[in-house]
């Protein structure tokens, strides 16, 4: 009791947008490279991206290499990977995910 007045906090920020990842999450990202089904799917928090609603990244094996998977705006996706690809200093593909069941 009497500590429920640290909401607000950047951890707790951070933490509901992976919880709200998580929910969202797909079950399967396409690696861009060699096609592999990955499973393992890491939430990341993307509670500072303005119109991204939830985004994902999946770490291929057989190939190293990262596929990301965004969900949200188009403009604001296409602003994730275009900030991606600045970070990378390389091309960065859109990764297929499936979408998760229909709601
Ligand atoms: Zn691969």
């Amino acid at each position: 009791m009497g500590q429920a007045r640290i909401r607000g906090s950047r951890d707790i920020r951070v933490a509901e947008a992976i919880t709200k990842a998580d929910r969202l999450k797909p079950p399967v990202i396409a690696c861009n490279s060699c096609k592999i089904e990955l499973t393992e799917i890491a939430s990341l928090d993307a509670s500072g991206l303005k119109g991204i609603e939830a985004a994902f990244g999946a770490h291929c094996v057989a190939c190293d290499q990262d596929t990301w998977a965004v969900r949200g705006e188009i403009a604001a996706v296409q602003a994730f990977y275009v900030a991606l690809e600045k970070a990378a200093g390389a091309k960065v593909q859109l990764g297929i995910a499936k979408p998760p069941a229909p709601t």
